[in-house]
């Protein structure tokens, strides 16, 4: 079972497909972490020794995805926390635009579903990693309401206002939209899941029901 799920920053992905994933027995994946991984490590290497260490980093996701290890070698580095510093966010999208960088984590992405069943969100998981996925997903909010949350979540974790939050989202929609490579886009196929008047467990139970029926 491949459950592929894309949508916007702050449109409750993680949270959704982490529960989504406990209730119907499903491997989570955060492509959205590997990304910004490779933000952090641009930051301390060349391109050229970046794309070597991609190729063979090691993503150790733990407690559900929540928590995110990368082994390079034979060193082990935890790096949930720092890939979610606002250094990394403001990197993110513009790192991710690289073509060969895609290449290799949509290779990546693609192995890990060979042998897992499996729900995967991001940017392009309908529409290029995994396009022929069992139930594809296209989860939305309006800006505002994503802004929100986005702001309640990382209140007190950041001295960011909720209007420097907005003009992130904006900024980064824009950027991963509009990009040559892979953009943010709803395929034909995917059934669109706007949330922002929808409660958690309402999005929950709506993806559950899809996944019921897709394995009969
Ligand atoms: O999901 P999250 O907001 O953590 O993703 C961070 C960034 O990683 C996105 O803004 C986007 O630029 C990039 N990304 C991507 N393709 C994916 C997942 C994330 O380009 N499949």
């Amino acid at each position: 079972m491949q459950v592929a799920v894309d949508g916007p920053a702050g449109s409750g992905k993680s949270t959704v497909c982490k529960k989504v994933a406990i209730s119907n027995d499903l491997m989570y994946l955060d492509t959205g972490a590997m990304y910004r991984s490779v933000a952090y490590l641009s930051l301390k290497f060349d391109r050229d020794k970046l794309l070597d260490i991609i190729e063979k980093v090691e993503f150790i996701f733990s407690d559900n995805g929540s928590k995110l290890s990368l082994k390079i070698d034979s060193m082990i580095e935890d790096v949930t926390d720092i890939i979610r510093s606002n250094e990394v966010t403001s990197i993110v999208s513009d790192v991710s635009s690289d073509e060969l960088i895609r290449k290799i984590l949509t290779n990546k992405q693609q192995v890990i579903a060979l042998s897992n069943d499996i729900i995967m969100e991001g940017r392009d998981i309908t529409t290029v990693v995994l396009p022929n996925a069992d139930v594809k997903i296209f989860l939305t909010a309006s800006v505002e309401e994503r802004a929100k949350r986005r702001y309640e979540e990382v209140n007190g974790l950041t001295d960011k206002s909720y209007d420097e939050i907005l003009a992130d989202i904006i900024k980064r929609d824009d950027l991963d939209s509009n990009r040559g490579v892979a953009p943010l886009i709803k395929s034909d196929d995917s059934y669109a899941l706007d949330t922002t008047t929808l409660t958690l467990d309402e999005v929950i139970c709506e993806i559950g029901k899809l996944i019921v029926e897709k394995r009969g």
